[in-house]
């Protein structure tokens, strides 16, 4: 997976946010503040802008400058969790002008990494986290059984999709959806809705 690939990536994660937008926001109008899809959207197009300006050179630098884009746009709790994942991720690539699905599934333990020491949020809590923590361990697997990269990437979306769907029982003991104690329960959470749309649009960039 090369620069053009990455930056696939980000195509299509903006396209699929600007279409469930409203989709987000009506997650976290029942959970949270309302702005998550405008939040996301107004970052992941800002991103994308900004890597038109820039043509990073390699993988590593698109990602982090995809994630100082997000955490200069977004705001609110998800600006800085999502830029800091992508910091990672791209931080975890180096000066690699390729990477590997191997070397992927590292980069989403370091974003994951990244995103439960800023958070603090462990899976469970009702976060992101319960969509990207099942995301890297089915890609991690997937790599240890050898898959190739397209169903590797298919195992991490499918894996963050159910751990998504898998907060709606869940009570948020993190960010503002912890405000209502047990009224949180029964919704889905946004930011672990919109971490399946992410993971989503890596498997749709690998399929182009
Ligand atoms: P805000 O809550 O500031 O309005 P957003 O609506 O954009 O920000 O994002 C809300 C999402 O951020 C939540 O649904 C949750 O997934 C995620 N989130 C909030 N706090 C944390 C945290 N401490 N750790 C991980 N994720 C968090
Ligand atoms: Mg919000």
């Amino acid at each position: 997976m090369n620069t053009e690939f990455f930056a696939a990536w980000i195509d299509e994660i903006a396209a699929t946010v600007r279409a469930r937008r409203d989709h987000l926001t009506e997650l976290d109008a029942a959970i949270g503040d309302a702005d998550h899809g405008a939040n996301l959207d107004r970052g992941f197009t800002a991103a994308r802008e900004a890597l038109a300006g820039a043509s990073p050179p390699t993988p590593g630098a698109l990602l982090v400058l995809v994630g100082s884009t997000l955490i200069r746009k977004v705001g609110g709790a998800s600006g800085p969790l999502y830029g800091t994942a992508f910091r990672e991720m791209g931080k975890a690539f180096g000066e690699a002008a390729e990477v590997s699905p191997a070397e992927l599934s590292a980069a989403l333990d370091a974003a994951l990494s990244g995103v439960r020491r800023l958070g603090g949020a462990a899976e469970g809590d009702k976060t992101m986290v319960d969509a990207l923590a099942p995301a890297a361990r089915a890609l991690a697997q997937a790599v240890r059984d050898g898959l190739k990269a397209e169903e590797a990437l298919d195992a991490a979306a499918a894996a963050a999709g159910q751990g998504a769907e898998a907060t709606i029982p869940l009570q948020a003991r993190k960010g503002r959806a912890s405000y209502l104690g047990p009224r949180s329960i029964g919704h889905e959470d946004p930011g672990a809705a919109s971490t399946a749309l992410v993971l989503g649009a890596l498997k749709a960039a690998a399929s182009r």
